[in-house]
């Protein structure tokens, strides 16, 4: 290490001690080299350390000890990314790790609103919420056994970000502020975000580049009295997006996913163990023994169904129809069966809806089947613009198979609704390629996997492959989440949004002490 890094490294450690913060400090190498890489990006450059605050109020003093130190911060929370979100772009860089703030509370004299501190996961969330018949108002990603909630509002969330109602951000210089009405009395955050300009929506989608999460205050909805659940195979991932089109007017909410002839996924790579608490899970939802009954059958015919040659090339939609009215919840399933049979879409089993419900966390899916490397990307399109959308996608997909070899690459794609008139598009690369300290954190079976065959694919050309693909959906009119450091932003924006983004962020960090690099705000003249 450089004399002058070592240097910066000893003043953090003595502004530490000086505000008696020094047990915060962790330079363990086993640590700094979990913490260099995320999901897919490895850094260029290692931690020189990781500040670990166990209350929300050290946040501020440890950002003021390592920006007075002229240290970098990024900030990590679950670590589940794969958007090199929170990885050190230089070698003066230390990671705020905020994953032991696991704090969960109901708000002040409310039962419909919840505050959680930065590190606290959607399992610990739905753990807190157990047995009050209450929910977020968010939708989980699948990976929310380890990530967590502050990390999906940085990122954000394609849809149903209005639940996030005010936020408390620590700023670069360390001073602690709150948006949404808690900006003006700290004791009423109502369920309306508050009077003026939208504070709160600027600490979304922001990946951490205006300030750090401490706190977020969420609200919380009643479960749905009724559920429906629906399910076909379809031919194109087109097809799928015409039964969105159907289901959009009605009242009631859904979800709708879809998945490739490679079938589900996330699913598939869950151990048995995983799969048979999942199923237990369904069936211990159900409210009288003839449901539980029904479900089990349909769980044996779902089974002999992903075994049926007919269905081997199509698609599997997988819809969940949810709402406090039952003509409700009835008329968005009788839509769904309506527009597949004038179609011609084959039923299918609900079972595989009926396990999506039970929001199956699990982060296996960040490795395939035999444990071969993931990537995905993704594209957020309004349905109006939908004409040939799944087949330009799958053609490029296929293109790009066919040059790096399907014996080196398989290529899949999942789709899902975001709200009621967007759809998110998820292509995704698996390749047989190094393993890091967090996939083997995450799935220590993976151990046994035999080291990649001769002339793998390498993680550049699967990068190249993935800015290929993500080039030709912006062409397409795609807008992103996760945008980190592997989408474009800030060269998309035009001239007069990108000054005002570069104001923004010079206003509220000058010296471009966190997360530099990140949104594309690359250098001092940017912030
Ligand atoms: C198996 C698997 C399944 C997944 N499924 C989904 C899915 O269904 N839907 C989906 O949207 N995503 C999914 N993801 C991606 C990822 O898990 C999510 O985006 C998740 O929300 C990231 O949260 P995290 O806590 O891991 O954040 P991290 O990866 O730790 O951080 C994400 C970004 O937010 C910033 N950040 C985090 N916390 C703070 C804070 N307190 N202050 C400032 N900045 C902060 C970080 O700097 C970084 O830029 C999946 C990933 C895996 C591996």
């Amino acid at each position: 290490m450089p004399e002058a890094t070592k240097q910066q490294l000893q003043t953090l450690q003595q502004a530490l001690q000086e505000v008696g913060l020094h047990r915060r400090i962790n330079t363990d190498p086993a640590l700094l080299a979990l913490y260099d890489h995320d999901v897919f990006f490895q850094a260029a450059h290692r931690p020189l350390a990781v500040l670990q605050p166990r209350r929300c109020d050290e946040i501020g003093p440890l950002v003021t000890c390592a920006g007075g130190s002229e240290l970098s911060i990024e900030v990590r929370a679950g670590g589940l990314s794969y958007s090199g979100g929170y990885l050190p772009q230089n070698a003066t860089s230390v990671i705020l790790d905020v994953s032991l703030l696991n704090g969960i509370d109901y708000a002040h004299q409310t039962t419909d609103i919840v505050v959680v501190e930065a590190g606290a996961t959607w399992q610990q969330l739905d753990d807190f919420l157990h047995g009050s018949g209450m929910r977020p108002a968010l939708s989980a990603p699948f990976s929310g056994s380890v990530s967590t909630i502050g990390g999906a509002i940085r990122q954000g969330l394609p849809a149903d970000m209005h639940a996030v109602l005010a936020l408390e951000i620590i700023a670069a210089d360390g001073t602690v502020f709150h948006t949404g009405s808690l900006a003006t009395d700290a004791l009423s955050c109502s369920a309306w975000r508050g009077q003026g300009p939208d504070l709160t929506g600027l600490f979304i989608g922001d990946c951490g580049a205006l300030g750090i999460l401490g706190r977020a205050w969420i609200k919380l909805e009643p479960q749905p009295l009724h559920r429906r659940f629906f399910a076909c195979a379809v031919n194109a991932p087109d097809e799928y997006l015409s039964l969105l089109e159907a289901l959009a007017p009605l009242p009631g909410n859904y979800r709708a996913y879809c998945f490739d002839p490679g079938r589900s996924k996330n699913l598939q790579t869950q151990g048995f163990w995983q799969q048979l608490r999942t199923g237990a899970r369904v069936l211990l939802g159900k409210s009288n023994p003839l449901q539980t009954v029904q479900s089990a059958g349909q769980m044996f015919r779902t089974l002999l169904q992903w075994r049926d040659t007919a269905l081997s090339g199509t698609w599997g939609v997988h819809v969940i129809c949810e709402s406090h009215c039952r003509q409700e919840a009835n008329a968005l399933e009788r839509r769904a069966a309506d527009t597949a049979a004038s179609r011609g879409f084959r039923r299918l089993t609900t079972s595989v809806a009926e396990v999506l419900n039970t929001r199956p966390y699990s982060v296996r899916g960040m490795l395939g089947r035999r444990y071969e490397r993931w990537l995905p990307a993704h594209g957020i399109f309004p349905l109006a613009a939908r004409r040939k959308l799944g087949a330009t996608l799958l053609k490029a997909l296929d293109d790009i198979r066919r040059r790096l070899g399907p014996e080196r690459v398989e290529c899949h794609m999942l789709l899902i609704n975001a709200g009621r008139h967007h759809v998110l598009i998820e292509p995704m690369f698996l390749w047989d390629g190094e393993l890091y300290p967090l996939h083997l954190k995450h799935c220590p079976q993976a151990e046994q996997k035999s080291p990649p065959a001769n002339h793998p694919v390498s993680d550049t050309e699967i990068w190249e492959a993935r800015k290929d693909l993500v080039a030709l959906m912006d062409s397409l009119g795609a807008q992103h989440v996760q945008l980190g450091r592997s989408y474009e932003y800030l060269s998309r924006l035009n001239p007069v949004t990108r000054r005002l983004i570069r104001q923004l962020k010079r206003g509220v960090d000058p010296g471009n002490t966190l997360a530099p690099g990140i949104l594309g705000l690359t250098t001092k003249e940017d912030a």
